[in-house]
């Protein structure tokens, strides 16, 4: 599994987002998230970690120092994405970290937008709204719309996270988000899993007229998973939903 192990990496190119300048706000020795994705690209959550999160300053001066050296080469990112070891609103200053990250893109490299890649379980809380309603690209992950398909495949940590109090909460944004979904199939710990099944992007397809985003991003597996029994889909199979999808109006991507 692929560990970042600075605050900020890349850049790199991203199959969704472009030139990317990724930023990590949680350790650079373990990944902590409030979901535990059996297909994470991080791995498992581990309790394992020696190193602190990283401060508001410490990321504050690090994305200073790139951003000035990548505007000085003129290669600024298209986009500054908040990613990494696991879930990025769990940072106890994300907000405030949000704030510095507008006033440097503004300052250095105007044109890149500013993208978080969330899994949602912050949303209720009005300070991890509020910053995310301040940048361009609000990404949300929605796995599944059926309440055992979405536990089995994100573990999430509290038990109040559940597809209705996603939905409830992702409609707060009133469109102002993009909803990530991972498509796949396979087994874990006994169980089947596979989230493309007719009846399965049926009710992905009316929780999505429920949340009404402005854009959706469907993906499959790319790197090595955590969980061992599970598969991607197939380039066709991805354009098979996203076109599903275009039918109900929204404008989708896919990154096969
Ligand atoms: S939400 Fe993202 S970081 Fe967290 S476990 Fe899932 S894929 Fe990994």
């Amino acid at each position: 599994m692929i560990l970042f192990n600075q605050i900020i990496f890349g850049p790199i190119h991203s199959r969704r987002l472009g030139l990317s300048l990724g930023v990590n706000l949680l350790p650079v020795d373990a990944k902590i998230c409030s979901f535990n994705c059996i297909y994470c690209e991080c791995g498992f959550n581990t309790t394992m970690r020696e190193t602190p999160l990283p401060t508001r300053e410490q990321v504050f001066e690090a994305l200073r120092i790139k951003l000035n050296q990548m505007a000085t080469e003129k290669n600024c990112p298209d986009v500054i994405t908040f990613a990494g070891n696991g879930e990025p609103t769990l940072h106890p200053e994300f907000e405030q970290i949000i704030d510095d990250t507008i006033i440097l893109r503004n300052q250095y490299c105007p044109s890149a937008k500013v993208s978080v890649l969330s899994n949602a379980t912050k949303i209720h809380k009005p300070q991890i709204f509020k910053a995310l309603n301040k940048i361009d690209n609000n990404i949300l992950k929605f796995d599944s719309s059926i309440d055992q398909t979405m536990k089995l495949l994100d573990q999430p940590a509290g038990k109040h996270i559940t597809v209705a109090w996603l939905i409830d909460h992702l409609k707060k944004f009133e469109g102002n988000l993009i909803i990530q979904t991972m498509f796949l199939r396979g087994e874990y710990q006994g169980q089947k899993i596979d989230n493309s099944t007719p009846e399965e992007v049926e009710a992905w397809l009316s929780a999505m007229k429920a949340i009404h985003p402005k854009q959706i991003m469907i993906y499959t597996i790319d790197r090595e998973t955590p969980a061992h029994q599970l598969e991607k889909l197939n380039v066709t199979e991805l354009n098979h939903i996203a076109e599903k999808a275009r039918q109900c109006g929204f404008d989708v991507s896919v990154a096969g």
